[in-house]
């Protein structure tokens, strides 16, 4: 792989505190590293002390901003349950209370009924069942990618436009059109506690370029995490063990 695209490091908290900021975070390769099943994610009780303290600091205004339905973030965190966006912006929840996707289900029914018939020709793939979406996970087969780009683009391109095809690493989903990670973010800055104040969002994916873009409208800042160089990212982290360090030193320097 070619040297990535130099970003520098993001900005401490002597420079985010000079406006009232927000922090939002992408959870899988972003916060924690990715196992090979996601269920097997569990954040650690450090990791969970550090973001509620961060949210202190911030007076409430910390999202996370996932792919993972809203349900199993607080799996992943309990027995926090912070602000969120779940399944790319199908479901979030703020200081507005939460609001969940009602699914197309005809057009479910029969991605799913076509996903399934397929996936069985690919043992070792398998699908999650998100409500509002399907993912084709295939971490332990990767030689199957070919098979499932093109099959979750034939179930799509039969959706009626209901359904897109999500890229994500190992993974490819099926969510529905009407949301992304930007919408999202559109979504709760329009809301308490995140109005007014400058977002700072962190990811690793594809998913999360539509929220670096929200980001930017919005006056903020956006940070990549990770050697990828299609982005619109300003700032890089390497990996998620330096994003917990990034935000362990920002609460040091909130709290000296
Ligand atoms: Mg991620």
């Amino acid at each position: 792989m070619s040297p990535s695209l130099p970003l520098p490091h993001p900005p401490g908290w002597p420079e985010l505190s000079q406006q009232p900021t927000s922090l939002f975070l992408d959870i899988d390769g972003t916060l924690v590293e990715f196992e090979s099943h996601p269920d097997l994610v569990r954040a650690t009780d450090g990791l969970i002390l550090l973001l509620q303290s961060i949210s202190s600091a911030l007076e409430g205004a910390i999202a996370l901003i996932s792919g993972r339905p809203l349900h199993d973030i607080d799996r992943v965190f309990q027995p926090w349950q912070p602000f969120a966006a779940g399944g790319h912006g199908a479901e979030v929840r703020g200081g507005a209370g939460t609001r969940l996707h009602r699914p197309d289900s005809d057009q479910l029914v029969v991605a799913r009924a076509a996903l399934t018939d397929a996936v069985a020709k690919l043992p070792g793939a398998w699908i999650e069942d998100k409500g509002y979406g399907l993912a084709l996970h295939y971490r332990e087969v990767p030689q199957y990618e070919g098979n499932a780009a093109a099959l979750v683009e034939r179930v799509a391109a039969a959706s009626n436009g209901t359904l897109e095809v999500q890229r994500g690493a190992y993974v490819q989903e099926l969510r529905p059109a009407a949301f992304d990670k930007g919408l999202a973010l559109d979504e709760l800055m329009g809301q308490l506690p995140f109005s007014g104040r400058r977002p700072v969002v962190v990811g690793d994916d594809h998913t999360d370029e539509a929220a670096f873009a929200s980001a930017h409208r919005h006056g903020g800042i956006s940070v990549l995490v990770g050697p990828r160089d299609d982005t619109v990212a300003q700032y890089r982290i390497t990996d998620p063990e330096a994003v917990r360090g990034w935000l362990t030193e920002i609460l040091e320097e909130v709290f000296p």
